[in-house]
């Protein structure tokens, strides 16, 4: 079964509308989608009723920013309810962190001789939903900056000017909050945040007994090897297995909307549990 249970639109640091998500989607020949926006859930309605006009499968869906310990992570909800109080709620708070925080990456890039670059990151994002990487296309476009990781290494990260801390919701807010919206929570993209193995694998513990019900096995960025170490940690964890592209649909960039390698998830997939 082709599925892509992560991916963003313009309601968040995407570039396509959830409606050209879903056709990129069928086109893809995806039986199912999500779109996970960070912290966003208002592409959600557009996409869920387009999904239902192209008979694609769709699946409600949102990439929380939480923080365990003082570790950033990303919790993917999925087959969320997008009416439930407490995550708009949780949502809204998340939000308001994200607009503090821009507005302080921006002091920070101002004392590095970038000047207004709140307004003009603000003026990329097609929505009110700012992130980093709208600073980093505005780096970009000035050219101050050949391309997104070299952003990220110059100046959104460590002791970089744009550098700057988030206390987002802690993880067990977060999965508290999926689990009241009916939700499926999935630590996104375990390989992506730069622990040893041995961290990894206390993370993840933790976060099942914080109630965490899943892993993203397979992304675009996945080797063998990384789908190899994912499955093992979610095995030893019990915990089931998702997969999706995480595409933004950002230029140069090569990730395709459904494009991660098919795999056979068995009985652990997490669409035995959605549909
Ligand atoms: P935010 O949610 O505003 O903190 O932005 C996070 C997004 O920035 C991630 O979802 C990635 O799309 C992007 N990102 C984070 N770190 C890097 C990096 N080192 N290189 C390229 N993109 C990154
Ligand atoms: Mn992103
Ligand atoms: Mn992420
Ligand atoms: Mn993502």
């Amino acid at each position: 079964m082709k599925i892509d249970l992560h991916t963003h639109s313009y309601y968040s640091d995407g570039v396509l509308s959830p409606k050209e998500i879903v056709e990129k989607a069928v086109n893809a020949k995806c039986e199912f989608l999500s779109l996970t926006d960070h912290d966003s859930i208002e592409g959600l309605y557009e996409a869920s009723e387009h999904s239902k006009n192209m008979n694609m499968g769709f699946i409600n869906g949102v990439e929380i920013s939480a923080k365990y310990n003082s570790q950033s992570i990303h919790i993917v909800g999925l087959g969320i309810n997008p009416k439930e109080r407490t995550l708009q709620e949780g949502l809204k708070k998340n939000n308001k962190f994200r607009i503090d925080r821009a507005k302080k990456i921006s002091e920070g890039l101002f004392e590095a001789g970038i000047k207004k670059a709140y307004e003009k990151a603000s003026a990329i994002s097609k929505t009110k939903y700012i992130t980093r990487t709208h600073f980093a296309q505005m780096l970009i476009q000035e050219k101050i900056c050949p391309n997104m990781s070299s952003v990220f290494k110059k100046y959104m990260t460590g002791k970089k000017p744009g550098s700057v801390k988030v206390e987002w919701a802690s993880a067990e807010e977060v999965i508290n909050w999926i689990h009241k919206a009916d939700g499926l929570a999935i630590l996104a993209h375990p390989l992506r945040y730069k622990m040893t193995l041995t961290k990894l694998k206390k993370l993840v513990n933790s976060l099942k007994i914080l109630g965490l019900d899943g892993i993203e096995i397979v992304n675009s960025f996945s080797s063998f090897e990384d789908i190899k170490i994912a499955k093992m940690i979610a095995d030893e964890n019990e915990l089931l297995y998702s997969s999706g592209s995480d595409y933004h649909g950002w230029p140069n960039q090569t990730i395709e909307l459904g494009g991660t390698p098919e795999y056979d998830f068995g009985r652990k997939s997490v669409m035995d549990y959605l549909l």
